[in-house]
């Protein structure tokens, strides 16, 4: 077992498996896919590489008899790699990379100089053929540690589905979302085309294999009249949670958007509501969503009502002091357990969007009341649940800096970075010279 050293390393390439394999090679080459070969000769001996997957009832060495190999070649290439993996089963869709030879006494059963299966980004096993034509087993074990990403985008549609669009993995984007629903107000301040962009820390192998596809650190999104930005942070001996750079924890007594904002889009909209903002008459606002989105609680509190309500239809009024209640109307149906008397929790489902009462379309209608009256929801100023005080401070403000900058010179998490189950199959190296023969892909078939 060799562990790979802590410092980036090259990636695997043809050469390590020559290096590996002590045969011969001089003046051997690498055969371009694209070398006309139809008239030609065949060179007197020949390497190539090829990748093929494990399909469904498959096997290593039934994969290497379809490839021509020979019997006792084969048998003893499984034996090995069995002898790597101990008891561990390779997946079906598993890739195989194979660093092959032909040779001219047996044109028709090519040899195989080194096999090599990834199947965890930081564990690769590798069977290498010597030079008296018995194999070697190894694996080799990558380090892998943290690394900083940022990830781009412009809204379009929902903002979750712009962040995947962009290639930030879907956990990431519902922290991000949540973390902004206590101060933005996702029906009236985003619009078509925002700008955001998130910071991940993602694991990374010494070779560059990503383990982990990145847990959020901090987001920044355009708004109309604003830029929101929210950071990761754990004070020292506190819990962690998201901050703004000013380290005021993004939590507030209220929400702003009481709903799933992942749902909201700026395509989804009311045909013919007359009102959407606040006013005297309208008493609320309102936020568009499909039916079904889920109502979340504003604030920590009592149902005091649960029922139908005339034009409000299936409505939710939550008392949270003896000051302030709020209203959810038009619902679909309630949440589970949700009855007058029950306490809430902030976030908490109570019901789900829907269009009973006078509505024109699926929304949610809010309302906001203060001893009794109606206030704008939007425009309260909510209590926030603390700020980042004392020695935490200038680690903080450190660290916030610190981000602030990285959205806009951390790396982009590009193609190779992407999180594995998103790979395209069958899987193509990025670095390494690799052109498998399509022929031979399709018979591992
Ligand atoms: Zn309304």
């Amino acid at each position: 077992m060799i562990l790979a050293d802590s410092q980036p390393a090259p990636p695997v390439t043809a050469a390590d498996y020559t290096k590996a394999a002590p045969l011969d090679l001089r003046g051997f080459q690498m055969k371009p896919a694209e070398t006309p070969t139809a008239d030609a000769e065949p060179p007197a001996s020949d390497i190539y590489e090829l990748t093929l997957r494990l399909e469904k009832g498959d096997t290593v060495e039934k994969m290497l008899a379809d490839i021509d190999v020979a019997e006792a070649e084969r048998k003893q290439i499984a034996e090995k790699l069995r002898s790597l993996l101990k008891k561990r089963k390779l997946a079906v869709g598993e890739t195989i990379d194979l660093t092959m030879q032909t040779i001219p006494e047996q044109p028709d059963a090519p040899r195989v100089l080194a096999l090599s299966v990834r199947p965890q980004p930081e564990r690769e096993y590798i069977v290498s053929r010597n030079e008296d034509g018995t194999y070697d087993a190894e694996e080799k074990v990558y380090k892998v540690s943290p690394r900083i990403v940022r990830v781009e985008g412009e809204r379009d549609g929902s903002l979750q589905q712009s962040g995947i669009k962009a290639g930030a993995p879907s956990a990431a984007m519902v922290e991000f979302i949540r973390a902004l629903s206590y101060d933005v107000d996702f029906q009236r301040e985003l619009k078509q085309g925002q700008k955001f962009t998130v910071l991940l820390e993602q694991l990374v192998t010494s070779d560059g294999k990503v383990t982990h596809p990145g847990r959020l650190l901090a987001g920044e999104l355009r708004l109309m009249k604003r830029t929101a930005v929210v950071i990761r942070y754990r004070p020292q001996g506190g819990a962690e949670g998201f901050f703004n750079p000013q380290g005021e924890s993004v939590v507030r007594s209220f929400l702003r958007t009481p709903m799933d904002a992942s749902r909201i889009t700026s395509r989804f909209g009311m045909r013919e509501h007359p009102i959407l903002g606040f006013s005297a008459l309208h008493a609320g606002v309102d936020f568009a969503a499909p039916s079904g989105t889920p109502i979340l609680a504003a604030g920590t509190g009592k149902v005091v009502a649960a029922g139908p309500n005339g034009g409000y239809g299936l409505y939710v009024k939550l008392q949270h002091t003896q000051d302030v209640a709020t209203a959810y109307a038009h619902l679909s149906r309630f949440g589970p357990g949700i009855k007058p008397g029950v306490s809430v929790r902030q976030g908490q489902v109570i019901g789900f969007v829907g269009s009973t009462g006078m509505s024109t379309g699926p929304h949610l209608h809010y309302e906001f009341l203060k001893g009794g009256k109606h206030v704008n929801p939007l425009t309260q100023k909510f209590a926030m649940r603390g700020t980042v005080g004392g020695k935490d401070a200038a680690r903080f403000q450190a660290l916030a800096k610190q981000y602030l900058a990285q959205f806009r010179n951390a790396p982009v998490a590009g193609e190779a970075e992407k999180p594995a189950e998103s790979k395209p199959a069958p899987k193509k190296s990025a670095q390494a010279p690799k052109e498998p023969a399509p022929s031979q892909i399709a018979k591992s078939n």
